[in-house]
């Protein structure tokens, strides 16, 4: 069974990494993933923690770097010069944390359950990796953990629109009996439904998937399949065939995501920190974690089931949701 190591206090990093073969990553180029935080976002992985990360890579003689691709909306991170102006100004820099800053803005496609993803160059050269994923709620998945990180952040921003556009909404009239669940479910409110009319403000829409599963006569569809399963797809083109560590962090718990600069508030206290060699695992672990402190938060606050991008992960061998626990 894979082991998840829990730790609430930074300073057992390295005594957590002793359960895994680190030694493994000496003499490798290894990309370490992370979000470096959309502009006035608060709540992402700060540069301090990256800096203990790059220090433990050091200590094995691991060549590492800070790592994360361009985004598909509009801002500072839609370029790759824009994203480093903004990774500088949220302290990502050499001297602070060690390593140098790269950004990719290209990738190459890799096949996965028969649908093609771009994992951006850097990644798909690495043969070791370490993600740092920092765990909050997520508009569209319920939650963003290390699948999320490399699911959409893994990946060049074409692909992102491929998933966003993929997890769309596509409504059949002659299904429709016009009960109106999908409107009163919508957390965007963006379905209006009348006695013979169905209507939505595509605009508005953030391809949750919360209308399609509460459609009971199946008049709702994802225009390609549910994003959480496009997000765990992904995120296996990302990592598989590669040597792969993760640590979460399992604070500053915050409604959305670090793409948004108004993510908060915060929803659940500090819990600390899990590591593990197995993403869905993690990803469960903190969830678990979460949910003992405040019962399904992600689900009340997003009205977006987040076992599902775990659930799926499974069934397409991304990783596994058993997990054996160990706390430091
Ligand atoms: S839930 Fe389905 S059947 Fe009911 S109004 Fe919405 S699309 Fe139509
Ligand atoms: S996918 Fe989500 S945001 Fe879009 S219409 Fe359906 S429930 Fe609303």
């Amino acid at each position: 069974m894979t082991n998840v190591v829990f730790f609430k206090d930074i300073r057992f990093l390295h005594k957590a990494l002793s359960y895994f073969p680190l030694q493994q990553f000496a003499g490798k180029k290894v990309p370490l993933k992370l979000h470096m935080g959309e502009k006035n976002n608060q709540y992402f992985v700060k540069p301090k923690l990256a800096k203990r990360v790059v220090d433990e890579l050091k200590k094995v003689n691991a060549d590492p770097f800070l790592f994360d691709t361009t985004v598909a909306y509009h801002g500072l991170r839609h370029t790759k010069e824009g994203y480093l102006d903004l990774a500088k100004l949220h302290g990502f820099t050499k001297e602070n944390v060690g390593c140098n800053v790269v950004i990719d803005d290209t990738g190459v496609i890799t096949v996965v359950e028969g649908r093609r993803f771009e994992v951006a160059d850097r990644l798909k050269e690495a043969t070791h990796i370490v993600a740092l994923s920092h765990v909050k709620g997520h508009i569209q998945s319920g939650m963003g953990g290390a699948i999320k990180n490399f699911g959409m952040g893994g990946v060049t921003k074409e692909t992102k629109t491929k998933i966003h556009d993929g997890s769309s909404p596509v409504y059949t009239k002659d299904a429709c009996t016009y009960c109106g669940v999908c409107a009163e479910v919508c957390p965007f409110h963006v379905i209006n439904v009348s006695e013979d009319s169905w209507e939505y403000n595509e605009n508005g829409c953030f391809g949750c998937g919360v209308c399609v599963d509460a459609c009971k006569n199946k008049a709702i569809k994802n225009e390609d399949a549910d994003i959480q399963f496009l997000l765990a797809c992904s995120a296996k083109a990302c990592i598989q065939d590669k040597t792969v560590l993760y640590l979460n962090e399992l604070k500053r718990i915050a409604r959305g995501c670090d793409c948004d600069p108004n993510a908060g508030p915060i929803v659940c206290p500090d819990i600390g920190y899990l590591l593990s060699d197995d993403p869905v695992a993690i990803d469960k672990a903190s969830l678990d974690f979460i949910n003992r402190v405040k019962e399904n938060v992600f689900l009340k606050v997003n009205k977006v089931n987040p076992m599902k991008q775990i659930k799926y992960g499974e069934e397409i061998g991304l990783g596994s949701s058993s997990y054996e626990l160990i706390e430091l």
